[in-house]
């Protein structure tokens, strides 16, 4: 495929309509076996066995390579399976970096599954460079970035941690879930792999859980993570990858308008005498406005995080006001979410008893800041 614009490539990358049916749309191809050529052979180009490959999970995979700008893909039926495929690659005995604001669930999967199976982890704060480097031990083999951060939207300068990284020889993962390939690259500054919950912002409809893999040219990472993939198993369905793949095709519209949609909200938000802090990098007085500014690209997603002026009663209380907004986990669907996270993740909740986290969905604007000003009083 010529190198049409992302927006393009959302709609039209990975398939071309079929030679049997001339199918515009792509067909969900169920078999699990694919026949071999009348010699025995397996016939050239055609999948075998469908946990080792299958025709939507490969156009799928085409399709994120693109819109992330890298050199192949791995789809997962999980976020997490993707995170573990990355992890896993290091081998025991390997010692990770990571935020010490990141995505709950991944620090869990560090501490409840690759604790026992030998891999070791330091939580730090990623935006100040000088700490990262002296957390750096003999055995750290990969600093994991996650920029904007769950659930305090710190931001990482990806490309500095990412050229530290280089010059001690460690390996970077980014999980971009929060930022979006739309607005962020990580891979063009030098990351090794991205990690996404296609669960979120490649779903946006909030109907199915996946995840990806995307890498960049480090061809030993990628066999290891592709393997992982196939012999592990952790694959998606046939259906999973054509709704994914379906989904992505409006990918760019609707990232621009959840962009610009929690731009407006964190405004309004910031401007409520109600609200103590508002976490969005699009904010110019935000401390990340200037990288985030630098690394982002036509907005700053669609995650804000606001704290409540009082505690956990006050957050809580704002929630359950909340009309049109629903208080539930997860993000990056059409509807907005607001998810109160230290009652989300538990006992061991770092997040804030006063913090609001939101995903701002596609609904009109003056609906959600009409919901919000109501439920404020
Ligand atoms: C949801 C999420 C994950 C985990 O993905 P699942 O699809 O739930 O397994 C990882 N990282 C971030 C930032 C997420 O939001």
């Amino acid at each position: 495929m010529p190198p049409y614009h992302p927006d393009t490539q959302a709609i039209h990358a990975g398939y071309r309509s079929d030679d049997f049916y001339g199918a515009v749309a792509m067909p969900i191809i169920l078999t699990t076996t694919f026949e071999r050529g009348p010699d025995g052979k397996f016939v050239e180009g055609r999948d075998i066995y469908a946990r080792s490959s299958n025709p939507n999970r490969r156009m799928l995979e085409d399709k994120l390579t693109l819109l992330e700008g890298g050199q192949g893909a791995a789809a997962f039926s999980s976020g997490q399976a993707a995170t573990m495929s990355i992890f896993h690659a290091l081998g025991a005995g390997s010692h990770i970096l990571i935020p010490d604001d990141i995505y709950y669930g991944t620090r869990v999967l560090l501490e409840k599954l690759y604790g026992p199976w030998g891999a070791s982890f330091t939580a730090v704060d990623m935006t100040d460079i000088d700490r990262v480097k002296a957390a750096i031990q003999d055995n750290t083999r990969l600093i994991w970035i996650e920029s904007p951060s769950n659930p305090s939207l710190k931001v990482t300068d990806i490309e500095a941690v990412a050229s530290l990284a280089r010059e001690k020889n460690i390996l970077t993962g980014c999980d971009n879930t929060w930022a979006s390939s739309f607005f962020c690259r990580p891979l063009s500054v030098g990351v090794d792999v991205v990690m996404h919950s296609s669960t979120k912002y490649f779903g946006g409809h909030s109907d199915l859980t996946g995840g990806c893999v995307i890498w960049g040219s480090n061809a030993a990472l990628s066999q290891k993570i592709r393997d992982f993939q196939t012999l592990g198993g952790a694959v998606p369905s046939a259906f999973d990858s054509w709704l994914l793949f379906r989904s992505l095709s409006t990918y760019p519209l609707r990232m621009k308008k959840h962009g610009e949609n929690a731009l407006q909200l964190a405004e309004f938000l910031e401007s409520h005498p109600a609200i103590e802090k508002v976490h969005y990098p699009g904010l110019p007085s935000d401390r990340f406005h200037t990288l985030a500014s630098k690394q982002m690209h036509g907005g700053y997603g669609g995650m804000v995080s606001i704290l409540v002026k009082g505690g956990a009663e006050e957050a809580l209380h704002l929630a359950s006001r909340l009309q049109l907004v629903c208080h539930a986990t997860s993000l990056g669907g059409v509807e907005s979410l607001v998810d109160h996270r230290q009652t989300a993740e538990g006992v061991h909740s770092l997040s804030p008893p006063n913090l609001l986290r939101i995903s701002v969905g596609l609904e009109h604007i003056s609906d959600l800041i009409a919901d919000f000003k109501q439920a404020l009083g």
